[in-house]
């Protein structure tokens, strides 16, 4: 049996996201956009384009 272990970084951005649900972090505008939800979807996006 062989599992694939999610990378630190991609867990890490899907922690970011799941904050931004409630919370609101110091890279966040007041207009509701945020740095750092761009970078996690960023991520995410290209780690499940790559994963086979
Ligand atoms: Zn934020």
């Amino acid at each position: 049996m062989r599992v694939r272990r999610t990378p630190y970084l991609i867990q890490l951005a899907w922690y970011t996201l799941e904050f931004h649900r409630h919370h609101t972090c110091t890279h966040c505008t007041r207009s509701g956009w945020c740095s750092a939800v761009q970078v996690a979807r960023t991520r995410l996006t290209a780690w499940y384009r790559y994963r086979p």
